[in-house]
């Protein structure tokens, strides 16, 4: 409990209690996980049809994708420590009439109370946020059965990860908070694919999620210099 309880840093946490309350105003500082919503949606969905599939959200916040998996018809679980996002994502899930089992606890916790009990493993937009993302990885792998899918998503670390996901969306376009991210927690892909990889998960794809400022729109591609969702097999 104590080990799962340090690979939670208070500050983060914090940061999305305040901003909570406009987790579903799709013109808040969520916006981006609005727009990417669709598109990460579909690459799951591409990958392993979640229609009656037992599936676990890690790091859920207010529901965004929990929503979208269980509106596909999967039988989704939604875990997050912080309270404000989690009180959001119950009263929401009742506005879409959907049926989710919202959590206030750490995938290293459940990972000992229920090893192997899901299909699916997603955690998207949370390990640039943790202490010791390995950890979290490691609790995933844990927590998907044999053959089952794991889906990650993060920022990549270099110069231009940080020109576009700190300077960019922080300071001049003003997408998100001064301060959300940290380029050191950010996470190259060859950092995802070892931590994985010796956690017992096969790499199947790695896609970009690139944004371009103009048409002000996110797509999905081979550029993972920025924002990137990995896919992976557990043996
Ligand atoms: N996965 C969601 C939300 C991303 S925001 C999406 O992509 O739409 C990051 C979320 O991770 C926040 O809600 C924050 O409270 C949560 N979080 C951060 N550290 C965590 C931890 N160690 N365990 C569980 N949740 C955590």
């Amino acid at each position: 409990m104590s080990a799962s309880k340090h690979n939670v840093d208070p500050g983060e946490i914090a940061k999305f209690e305040k901003l909570a309350a406009r987790w579903w105003d799709p013109n808040s500082e969520f916006k981006p996980l609005h727009d990417i919503n669709p598109l990460r949606l579909d690459y799951i969905n591409e990958r392993v049809k979640l229609a009656g599939k037992r599936v676990l959200d890690v790091g859920c916040g207010g529901g965004l994708l929990s929503e979208g998996m269980a509106a596909l018809g999967a039988q989704v679980t939604g875990i997050d420590m912080g309270k404000a996002p989690l009180n959001v994502a119950r009263l929401h899930k009742h506005e879409s009439e959907l049926d989710i089992d919202y959590r206030q606890t750490t995938a290293e916790q459940l990972a000992s109370d229920e090893p192997g009990g899901f299909d699916v493993v997603t955690c998207l937009e949370m390990l640039e946020h943790v202490p010791d993302p390995a950890a979290v990885i490691k609790a995933c792998t844990t927590l998907v059965r044999d053959g089952g899918h794991v889906f990650l998503s993060t920022i990549n670390r270099n110069p231009k990860a940080y020109l576009f996901a700190v300077i960019g969306a922080e300071y001049i376009l003003n997408m998100l908070p001064r301060g959300t991210h940290e380029y050191a927690k950010f996470i190259r892909p060859s950092e995802m694919e070892a931590w994985a990889r010796a956690s017992g998960l096969e790499l199947t794809d790695i896609s970009g999620m690139s944004y371009n400022p103009l048409t002000r729109e996110y797509r999905l591609g081979r550029d993972v210099s920025v924002n990137y969702l990995a896919s992976f097999r557990k043996a």
